[in-house]
């Protein structure tokens, strides 16, 4: 990083310009469309691990302004996400039966980090492909890409998700000498676990949206207008924490599963629950509304972060049943049952 370099995060900081200028916004990207000998640590981190939604020549993002989507069948995410999320699991259980070791919980730690971070890199790949191919709800206008000044910041909130979690639930519901396993229930217990997390995050949302003083913790979120998967953990630093930590801990603490349950839950949300990734991809031209047992609503997100600060609905991060419950449930504006066209598949 030089002071020289136009667009990077050190830029922004340290040049000082000879002349007033336009204070570009917080969430110009323009840094990824010049030369790579300008690019920072994390931006380069970016692009080899292949996760830029719109890099530079890449294809673009088809615009089908008022055309049905098709429809993503259950069974078909399932089929994606599952063998996935439960591979960790399966070779944790593999490696305690053959050797007759346990793992220690320093080793599960890296272990159970870069399996979520190998997760999580897929599952971006996988929405930016799906992407190019369907295009978005809001298909005239382009994504947000990753800021010219936040790409550090962006980056270090996404590792924090993916290694604060799993230390936390090491922390607290690791047994090495238990082998990982499933209930039969485990359905239930994600359903349960879905609902009780989206409980303490409607309520957080929603005091961030009608306290006026708690808007300052929620408001940087709300800059990206067409979000991308990157940005799904773009925050205020309050809200961050809340994300990352607080919020599954108190969820853990009203439901205390052990650590195989826990891993599947929390690696199921990006997809089932929206979270890490799905968060604010929101806008995938594509209808994958009836995956999981709730009612989803990450498809109305692009809609929903365009209307901003002011007094708003659909609080639940992933369902809408305590908007439903508590009055402030929204109707869908871009994803509605007439959208979708039931009989041409996605995936
Ligand atoms: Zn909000």
């Amino acid at each position: 990083m030089t002071a020289s370099r136009p667009n990077t995060d050190a830029a922004s900081s340290t040049t000082a310009p000879s002349k007033p200028a336009i204070k570009p916004h917080l969430m110009t990207s323009t840094w990824h469309l010049q030369d790579p000998s300008t690019w920072n640590f994390w931006q380069r981190m970016l692009v080899r691990l292949d996760l830029l939604q719109q890099p530079k020549d890449a294809p673009k993002a088809p615009i089908r302004v008022g055309e049905k989507v098709p429809y993503y069948p259950a069974w078909r995410q399932h089929a994606w996400i599952f063998p996935r999320a439960a591979a960790p699991l399966v070779i944790h259980y593999a490696y305690m039966r053959l050797t007759g070791w346990t793992l220690h919980p320093v080793a599960a730690f890296f272990f159970y980090v870069i399996s979520f971070k190998l997760f999580a890199v897929a599952s971006v790949r996988k929405f930016n492909r799906m992407a190019l191919r369907y295009g978005y709800f809001d298909g005239m206008a382009p994504r947000d890409g990753v800021p010219d000044t936040q790409s550090r910041k962006v980056v270090l909130s996404l590792l924090g998700t993916i290694s604060i979690r799993p230390l936390f639930a090491l922390c607290v519901a690791y047994d090495r000498h238990a082998l990982p396993s499933l209930s039969w229930y485990f359905p239930l217990q994600l359903f349960l676990y879905a609902c009780i997390l989206d409980f303490f995050f409607y309520w957080y949302h929603r005091a961030t949206h009608e306290v006026s003083w708690a808007w300052r913790y929620h408001k940087k979120h709300h800059m990206t207008k067409h979000p991308n998967p990157l940005l799904s953990a773009f925050a205020d630093e309050e809200q961050e924490w809340g994300d990352i930590l607080i919020i599954p801990f108190l969820t853990w603490l009203c439901m205390p599963v052990d650590f195989s349950t826990w891993w599947m839950c929390t690696s199921l949300r990006p997809w089932g629950c929206a979270h890490v990734l799905a968060d604010d991809d929101d806008g995938l031209h594509l209808a994958p509304a009836r995956y999981g047992p709730l009612p989803r609503r990450r498809l109305i997100r692009n809609a929903y972060h365009r209307r901003g600060s002011k007094k708003s609905g659909n609080y639940g991060k992933q369902t809408r049943l305590w908007d439903a419950l508590f009055g402030t449930k929204m109707p869908r504006q871009e994803w509605t049952e007439e959208a979708i066209d039931w009989d041409n598949t996605a995936w």
